[in-house]
């Protein structure tokens, strides 16, 4: 497995990684930055243009095309959820929150989900939740039961010197 953990192990400015000219790393998967060299955060907004931007590259490089300029991050602004049908957004100067911002912040989520499919079942979904005051599917407190034995299912090498990105650590 490829890891990613050092600082001379940021994606290139085209999104490949050092040394494999064909594989793209996006997404919460990548350590990407900005033109001052500022970490990228772990947001949707990076990880979908950073899919579309992997996806024209791919394109090119298949058709012999040109290659695309450095991937550039445009931020278009946050959107977050803080209760029940309340969340604040921000964008290009506009400040919105309350029940306002949420039909904004929902808008935006069901309208980029991939299917027509997708978007009718979290809609179907959200709906259930609002009208049952049922517990979000987002929110995960607590500690979730299971009758999976850690300990016995998993070996764990304790003597391995680090712990690398993407590796689960366990205790019990
Ligand atoms: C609780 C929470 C709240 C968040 N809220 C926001 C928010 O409000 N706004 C925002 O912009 N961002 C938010 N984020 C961050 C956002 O979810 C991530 O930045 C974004 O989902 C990253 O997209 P991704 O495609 O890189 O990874 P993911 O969305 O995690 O997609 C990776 C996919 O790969 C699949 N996968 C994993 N391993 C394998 C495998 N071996 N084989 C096949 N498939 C595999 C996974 O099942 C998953 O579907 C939140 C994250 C969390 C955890």
């Amino acid at each position: 497995m490829l890891t990613l953990t050092n600082k001379e192990d940021k994606v290139k400015p085209d999104l490949t990684i050092p040394n494999y000219a064909d594989i793209y790393v996006i997404g919460d998967l990548a350590c990407s930055v900005d033109a001052q060299g500022k970490p990228l955060p772990g947001l949707t907004q990076v990880a979908m243009q950073g899919g579309q931007y992997a996806a024209k590259a791919i394109s090119r490089k298949v058709k012999s095309q040109p290659k695309l300029a450095p991937f550039h991050y445009s931020d278009k602004g946050s959107l977050a959820v803080i209760g029940r049908r309340a969340a604040v957004a921000n964008a290009s100067g506009v400040h919105l929150s309350g029940l306002l911002a949420w039909i904004v912040w929902a808008c935006i989520h069901v309208m980029n989900l991939v299917s027509f499919q997708h978007r009718l079942s979290v809609f179907i979904q959200w709906a259930f939740q609002d009208l049952t005051i049922s517990r979000g599917a987002r929110l995960i407190t607590g500690t979730a039961p299971t009758h999976f034995k850690f300990k016995k299912e998993i070996a764990v090498d304790r003597s391995a010197p680090e712990v690398h990105a993407g590796t689960v650590a366990v205790s019990d």
